[in-house]
């Protein structure tokens, strides 16, 4: 019975044959579409000798099909991003520019001088492109990138001070999201972790006792508080007085600014966030931050700060293995001279949503009701908050304009989203379902719209 039941099943070239499965071969290829083929009937072949059923030629099909889409498609995907967080770290941080696009997509496509040096004809440095405009941004002396703010704090860390102390308050002993922690990476790095003052209050005399009593203290580190707010009874001392105090002591003073603006949020509405330009102009030996927070370029770190400093981390072996590539690079190039003309706002996608007005965003979420509504789908406009997110401006929002939708079941109509192509991530607030337009690209609007009429209709 099993044996008979084993050799009806359809062969491979049977299923290969029908029309649904050839319509996969063009994203697929021949070869992932038999590998699909093959396991599915091999799972088939395991059901029948347990006693299942033989399943008929369109249900093989159809398992094919979902085998491919659930284990060989690729799984990374853009998605829009509703939640009006603009730098997202789970949905990839900063959306680029057009510039930035462009520019990785030239040296994506051929070859490049990202190490030749081209008027001499010989090996060059990748380190050279984005050095000169981070000095000319910052006003620091020496510049070099790397794969991301983590490495760039490490190779810092392993440089200045590997097997010596450093200081820093209690209250700067962070953890940010994705197991980044100040003490776990000070241990890589080597070097001895002395920690000074409270969580909560951390003075001017607790360094210097620290530095009066510690043996072999090489830096100073301050780090940025980015993801979280001490209110109440709290002190920290501040970098400009960091770095006099490490001056007295020939100590140098690292920042670890985690998102780095070059532009003053306070400009927008929000609290400031340090710029890499006024810690640098406060005498930091070292200061660090990413690429793809407040900076809206690719994923990198960036470190800049004075040169004697600064240069030895590019002669270091842990530079090599930290080393940014040519995409990120030529990306961050774009997204640097979008500064250096003064368009930023303009320009750079996360620039362009913190700096959006109110207005506008009321004018798209209107737009959004009024296509809804076309389509018989009952929505409004209420006030809402966005968030500049990234682990920066904790506590901080941005008022906006939301598109809510009284849904009886809001929970099931958010997953729906998030499963469509292309996915929406949406936020759920008292209950109902909210879209930020803060955070669309304005040519995701139609996607998105037709997003909604499918998946509540
Ligand atoms: C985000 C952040 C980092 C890590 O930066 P990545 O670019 O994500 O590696 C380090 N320090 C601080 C303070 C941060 O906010």
């Amino acid at each position: 019975m099993t044996t008979a039941a084993l050799r009806q099943l359809p062969s491979v070239d049977r299923i290969l044959n029908e029309p649904a499965i050839q319509a996969l071969m063009p994203f697929y290829g021949h070869r992932l579409v038999v590998t699909a083929i093959r396991r599915t009937l091999d799972g088939v072949r395991e059901e029948v000798r347990a006693g299942g059923r033989p399943p008929t030629p369109e249900e093989v099909v159809a398992r094919a099909a979902a085998y491919l889409q659930g284990h060989l498609a690729p799984t990374l995907k853009p998605v829009i991003n509703a939640t009006g967080v603009i730098i997202h770290t789970n949905l990839g941080r900063a959306p680029l520019s057009a510039a930035a696009r462009a520019a990785m997509d030239a040296v994506a496509r051929g070859y490049s001088n990202l190490e030749y040096d081209l008027p001499a004809g010989r090996r060059g440095h990748r380190t050279v492109h984005a050095e000169r405009l981070l000095c000319e941004l910052t006003g620091a002396e020496a510049a070099l990138v790397v794969n991301n703010n983590a490495g760039a704090v490490l190779l810092a860390l392993t440089v200045l001070a590997q097997g010596r102390g450093v200081l820093i308050s209690r209250g700067q002993l962070i953890e940010i999201g994705g197991g980044f922690r100040i003490p776990e990476v000070m241990a890589q790095s080597g070097a001895r972790l002395v920690e000074v003052g409270t969580t909560n209050r951390t003075h001017r005399r607790d360094y210097e006792r620290a530095l009066a009593e510690e043996p072999d203290i090489a830096l100073i580190l301050h780090a940025h508080s980015s993801n979280f707010r001490i209110v109440g009874f709290t002190a920290e001392v501040g970098l400009p007085e960091l770095v006099e105090l490490g001056g007295a002591h020939g100590i140098p003073v690292m920042a670890d600014l985690g998102s780095g603006a070059l532009l003053d949020t306070a400009a927008f509405g929000l609290a400031h966030e340090p710029t890499a330009q006024e810690s640098v102009a406060a005498g930091a030996a070292v200061v660090c931050f990413s690429g793809d927070k407040l900076l809206g370029g690719p994923q990198a770190g960036i470190i800049v700060g004075q040169a004697r400093f600064v240069d030895p981390m590019k002669r270091h072996p842990l530079a090599r293995a930290l080393r940014a590539d040519k995409l990120c690079l030529a990306g961050l190039q774009a997204t640097l001279m979008h500064y250096l003309r003064d368009e930023a706002t303009e320009q750079i996608p996360v620039w362009r949503m913190i700096a959006a007005p109110v207005e506008e965003l009321d004018r798209r979420a209107r737009r959004w009701r009024r296509a809804l509504q076309r389509a018989g789908i009952r929505a409004e406009v209420a006030d809402g908050h966005s968030t500049v997110g990234g682990g920066s401006l904790p506590g901080e929002t941005l008022p906006t304009r939301l598109l809510a939708l009284p849904l009886p079941d809001p929970d099931r109509v958010a997953a729906a989203l998030r499963r469509h192509d292309p996915p929406v991530v949406a936020r759920i607030e008292e209950g109902r379902l909210v879209l930020d337009p803060r955070t669309v690209l304005p040519e995701e609007e139609p996607a998105l719209l037709g997003a909604l009429i499918n998946t509540i209709r």
